[in-house]
């Protein structure tokens, strides 16, 4: 029997779509782990926008559901401890809109860490983002302070855009260099690794590519720090898809655990499955909407079709090292 690798994912669940638990169980399982989720919401369908257009933004008309509480949250986490089954390799966060939900979040990673010290903390601290170059937040300005002071210390893996970065250090980022720099402050508050998952100023303002910067540090046997940056750019595709930064996270947190000691190799394997990934989910939207702009339904990540590049990624995005 292979030893298992048992992750609790605490995201977001929809019923139609892909977004948080929904983006990140199925390649989590694929590539081989145990996926223990607990759904931080329950909602019909994402409530992401996909299209900007000069009179509004465009998302999904509806959405309906539930938000777990963060006593129910507890109560679950209570419920498996009772049990004796929170041995966990790996915890994986994404998208919280409440302020005692992160607390209490914080607590269990904490008693997680207890239990197992090894357990590794990979957080995509989801804050906002820009559009056309202006930041805004989408989670209560009261999250950030918690994310700064709480959870980013505990974390091992961050994922944050060039948007979390420039909030969580309260530093503004324009150059690649500014962009290092940032990535050393978020590792001083605690992160061994750090991947600035989308950024738009380098190179060259060159605006279809996507920038992602990775940073990693490596305590080797002798007790010294070694130091590893690198550089992968992304084609961008003409369209804008929700989901995407949580299926980010859980292909890397599967592919840094593959290749414990290659942390280019990982991150080139995460960015290509991305690659194959929305270029297949774009062009299927495409075929649909039959010429026209695709809706946002159609836009939905092609997540079951995606299985084989998922499970082997052909790495057609190589990193550089800087
Ligand atoms: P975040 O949610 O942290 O802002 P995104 O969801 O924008 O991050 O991006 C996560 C990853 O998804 C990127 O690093 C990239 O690999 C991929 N991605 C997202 N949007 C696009 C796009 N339009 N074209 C190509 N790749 C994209
Ligand atoms: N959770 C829900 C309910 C959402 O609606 C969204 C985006 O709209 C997300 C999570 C995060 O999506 P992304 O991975 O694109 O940041
Ligand atoms: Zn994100």
């Amino acid at each position: 029997c292979e030893p298992e690798c048992r992750v609790l994912s605490i995201q977001s669940h929809v019923v139609r779509g892909y977004v948080g638990n929904k983006s990140a169980a199925f390649p989590l399982q694929v590539l081989g782990f145990e996926v223990d989720t607990i759904n931080s919401v329950q909602f019909s369908n994402h409530t992401g926008i996909h299209d900007c257009i000069k009179d509004g933004t465009v998302g999904y008309a509806h959405w309906r559901g539930q938000v777990l509480k963060s006593d129910e949250l507890k109560e679950l986490y209570q419920g498996l401890r009772l049990n004796d089954i929170t041995r966990y390799d790996y915890v994986l966060t994404g998208y919280t809109a409440d302020k005692s939900f992160l607390e209490q979040l914080v607590g269990i990673v904490k008693d997680l860490k207890k239990q197992n010290p090894k357990v590794i903390y990979v957080c995509d601290p989801v804050l906002g983002d820009k559009w056309n170059g202006e930041g805004s937040m989408y989670v209560p300005e009261e999250l950030l302070p918690v994310y700064r002071d709480q959870v980013v210390p505990l974390a091992d893996i961050i994922t944050p855009n060039q948007f979390e970065a420039e909030l969580l250090t309260g530093r503004t980022l324009n150059t690649e260099k500014e962009a290092l720099e940032v990535m050393e402050v978020l590792h001083a508050m605690g992160p061994h690794t750090v991947l600035i998952t989308s950024s738009d100023f380098i190179p060259s303002c060159e605006n279809d590519l996507l920038v992602v910067l990775g940073s990693r540090i490596t305590c080797k046997p002798d007790g010294t720090n070694s130091k590893e940056k690198i550089r992968l750019e992304i084609p961008k595709l003409d369209a804008v898809f929700v989901g995407t930064g949580d299926l980010f996270a859980a292909m890397l947190l599967a592919w840094i655990h593959h290749h414990p000691d290659n942390f280019k190799l990982a991150c080139e394997k995460a960015v290509s499955a991305m690659s194959h990934v929305l270029k297949r989910t774009l062009s299927c939207a495409q075929a649909q909407a039959g010429g026209g702009k695709p809706r946002v339904a159609e836009l939905e990540i092609r997540m079951v079709q995606s299985k084989r590049d998922i499970e082997n990624p052909k790495v057609l995005i190589q990193a550089t090292t800087l």
